[in-house]
């Protein structure tokens, strides 16, 4: 079979390959619509990840049709049309049997596309733990909504939960990118009271209102921190949420955060996103209260499984929130996700989030 894979740092390539056999607990999924992710981007050309020589198949952003299963599996067969979480652990494992599966046999080791074995831009790839891993596509869920829950939603959506909303916070998410985009329409369900969106290209910023955005920021026009403090007479916010930027970003994030407050980090900060501090990311001392302000710094890999995508299913079905708003870009046949994933990484002013159907 054919797929697009890393072939080393900077370099992708179409390569043969054959078609995984499913083990056990395994299924083979045929996709049915992809989406390259700025993971991916970080991945080939920021050295994300180093894989020693290997060449890996792309993509961890997929739904599918159901092509195989493993003799252990029960709760699928062929023909099902399933949504594929971005993150699928083993969930035999010690850190997923503690509630963090996301890191289940190593860190990050809930990430198995790319990272572990071959990802989804291909003809058929596996997916190990099909019972806990897969969730069923509802008929009426359109393919881009279904997609996008697959890492952008529960990203987003992890960024708010993080951030330990209360009903009445005065919230800031910075970066509306179509992780940041889906942390506002995550604090407006838990309940935000002012929701600052920080970001500058037009049409982020109208699906950040459409998404519950009350504010918006333009990190372009002047000092954020300052800005925020200002909206919020002095106080700063109670909770903020990083989708974007960079180690400055980081630092401002905990100067504009009230004491108290949570700062939570969806962001990758690779190499390139570094400004100035080296492999330091800054905590301002005097914003931190010099050790004494009760600032929690919190942030990591989004969740996966699939009651998490049940849950995410649930959102969209009772009509809380439209994802497929993201797609932007539309290009049909597996051979298109190179120019998808070229286009991620140009990324166009008009890009939020591409799209390739099978
Ligand atoms: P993106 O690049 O499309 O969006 C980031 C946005 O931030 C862009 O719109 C950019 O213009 C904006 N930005 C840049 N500098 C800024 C600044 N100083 N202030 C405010 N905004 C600024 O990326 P994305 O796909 O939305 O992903 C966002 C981040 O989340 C990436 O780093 C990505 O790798 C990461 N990510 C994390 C997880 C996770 O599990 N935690 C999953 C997927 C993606
Ligand atoms: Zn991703």
């Amino acid at each position: 079979m054919k797929g697009f894979a890393m072939t080393g740092p900077n370099k992708v390539a179409w390569i043969e390959k054959e078609k995984p056999k499913a083990g056990p607990r395994d299924a083979i999924i045929k996709p049915t619509a992809l989406a390259p992710c700025s993971s991916d981007i970080h991945t080939v050309w920021e050295g994300g990840i180093d894989l020693q020589g290997e060449i890996r198949i792309l993509g961890h952003e997929a739904i599918g049709i159901v092509d195989e299963v493993g003799n252990e599996v029960t709760d699928f067969k062929p023909g099902d049309k399933v949504i594929v979480p971005a993150i699928t652990p083993n969930w035999s494992a010690k850190a997923s049997q503690c509630g963090l599966h996301q890191h289940a046999d190593c860190m990050l080791g809930g990430y198995q596309f790319t990272f572990i074995r071959d990802g989804s831009m291909a003809e058929y790839f596996l997916v190990n733990d099909a019972d806990a891993n897969l969730a069923i596509q509802p008929d009426d869920m359109s393919d881009e909504a279904a997609l996008m829950l697959t890492d952008m939603v529960t990203t987003g959506f992890s960024g708010a939960e993080n951030a330990n909303i209360q009903i009445g916070d005065d919230v800031v998410v910075i970066g509306i990118g179509p992780v940041g985009l889906n942390a506002v329409a995550g604090a407006a369900l838990r309940g935000a009271g002012k929701l600052f969106a920080v970001g500058s290209r037009p049409d982020c910023i109208n699906i950040a209102k459409t998404y519950g955005a009350t504010d918006i920021i333009n990190y372009k026009k002047g000092d954020i921190v300052e800005q925020v403090l200002e909206a919020t007479d002095g106080k700063g916010a109670d909770a903020v949420v990083i989708a974007g930027g960079n180690s400055e970003t980081f630092a401002q994030a905990i100067q504009m955060a009230k004491p108290g407050s949570t700062i939570s980090n969806i962001n990758y900060f690779g190499v390139q996103n570094y400004k100035s501090a080296g492999d330091i990311l800054p905590i301002p001392r005097d914003a931190w209260g010099a050790g004494m302000a009760h600032k929690t710094i919190t942030g990591g890999l989004c969740p996966g499984g699939r009651v998490r995508m049940e849950q995410l299913v649930n959102v969209v079905e009772a009509g809380r929130f439209d994802p497929s708003l993201l797609i932007t870009h539309r290009f049909k046949g597996l051979e298109k996700v190179e120019d998808a994933l070229y286009l991620m990484k140009d990324k166009p002013r008009d890009l939020i989030k591409p799209m390739v159907t099978l």
